[in-house]
């Protein structure tokens, strides 16, 4: 008997990459039968009525920060549930390190961008197939862990952006992949630095029919660099960003668009008065989040940003200026940053707020599959950890700095643990 139902495990942290592969599932007539959940808590009790009709695959999303957690819920169900569940993993922890997923228990993991690979390795398990002959999964038997760059790229416009029919709903991803390669991201490695949109029409089309069948009446769209949209991602494209406001406008029932605020960002080099002006004129959000990172131009080089700190507090004037409150991204304790570039950069959020801006604080984490992937993580001091607090408890700083530091450590220790 193959597995007839999936439990797709839903974390706040995964939910908008969850929303979309269940929309892929969603899009995907073979699988019209499949009994589909996801709990967003731990789901024992929803695999133990599950596994009462026949095994049953669960799969995780995994994200760097949330490896320990994920890796204790499988070996839980893998003890409790044996061979009863089929247990497969994808995102962008598993992209980098299937070994150590599959070591983990994780029976199949899918390497790079799930919407066409997870509909096919659910269909496979569902009908008895090997899912290794899909190309992008990998198991305990594979010899061969292909790399992103070495499997073919989703075109955004072949999927849903959402599984309209679960109502798990999240942001319209409008672009995928990112030219420059700052050596905190691991964006360029996981989705390639090719730059790929989904199209007007598309976009347009699925706000349509999340109106009518969910009842939307805001969305917001999802990218690396808002401002980029329409072109090959180094400069603005101001008719393509304006036919892309326009047309989405329109849409009868939609009232809100939200384009440039978190989760999306915009890189300081894009801004001008013109294309915020343009932005201005057609969505709902208050604030722009301004990718600054660093009050240090040689932090900013050596962790290939392209971008100076004079033109990310331009960017934060220019902001102000059509209206927008800006959010401002910085990390502490990137690469080459000494402790006095630090308390520098804790100034420079002081600075920003009180130009009008509020900041979005992060402490330097070495992602796996990111260039600084082995660099030390960061520990601030107490004078800055001191100053931030106070930013925070005024609500001008926001983000989980605190929080990363300790994920920092847990990441840089992950090779030593033997979990
Ligand atoms: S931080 Fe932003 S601009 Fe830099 S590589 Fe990542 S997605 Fe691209």
């Amino acid at each position: 008997m193959y597995p007839q139902s999936l439990i797709f495990r839903t974390h706040p942290s995964s939910r908008y990459s969850v929303a979309a592969l269940i929309g892929s599932l969603e899009a995907d007539q073979r699988l019209a039968d499949i009994q589909i959940e996801a709990p967003i808590e731990i789901a024992i009790d929803v695999i133990e009525e599950s596994i009462k009709n026949g095994p049953t695959i669960i799969a995780h999303s995994v994200m760097s920060t949330q490896w320990r957690r994920v890796y204790r819920e499988v070996q839980q169900a893998r003890k409790r549930f044996g061979n009863d569940v089929v247990i497969i993993g994808g995102g962008a922890h598993a992209t980098i390190r299937p070994k150590e997923l599959l070591k983990n228990g994780f029976d199949y993991v899918v390497i790079g961008e799930g919407e066409r690979i997870f509909p096919e390795l659910v269909w496979s398990l569902m009908n008895g197939y090997d899912p290794l002959n899909i190309e992008g999964v990998v198991g305990k038997d594979s010899d061969h862990f292909p790399l992103p760059k070495e499997l073919p790229i989703v075109n955004l416009d072949d999927y849903p952006p959402f599984a309209l029919g679960m109502n798990i709903v999240g942001p319209v991803e409008v672009t995928r992949g990112c030219p420059f390669q700052c050596k905190f991201c691991c964006t360029p490695v996981l989705t390639g630095c090719k730059v790929r949109h989904r199209s007007v029409e598309s976009i347009t089309k699925w706000l349509k029919l999340a109106v009518e069948k969910s009842g939307f009446t805001r969305t917001w769209f999802l990218s690396p660099n808002a401002l980029s949209y329409g072109g090959i991602g180094r400069k603005p494209e101001p008719e393509k960003l304006e036919r892309l406001l326009r047309e989405t406008s329109k849409v009868e029932g939609l009232e809100e668009i939200y384009f440039g605020s978190f989760p999306s960002e915009v890189r300081p080099e894009f801004v001008t008065k013109p294309i915020l002006d343009l932005l201005r004129g057609y969505v709902a959000n208050a604030t722009l989040q301004i990718g600054l990172q660093s009050s240090s131009d040689k932090v900013l080089k050596l962790a290939n940003r392209h971008h100076t700190v004079e033109q990310g507090i331009e960017a934060v004037r220019i902001a102000l200026d059509t209206g927008f409150t800006p959010h401002v991204d910085m990390i502490f304790g990137l690469p080459g940053e000494t402790i006095d570039d630090l308390h520098k950069n804790v100034e420079l959020c002081y600075t920003l707020v009180e130009m009008g801006a509020k900041t979005h604080g992060h402490v330097f984490m070495p992602l796996p599959g990111s260039a600084y992937e082995n660099m030390p993580p960061s520990k601030l001091d107490a004078e800055s950890r001191r100053l931030l607090g106070e930013l925070s408890r005024k609500k001008d700083l926001t983000g989980s700095w605190s929080t990363q530091e300790k994920l920092a450590q847990d990441l840089s220790n992950m090779d030593k643990l033997d979990e």
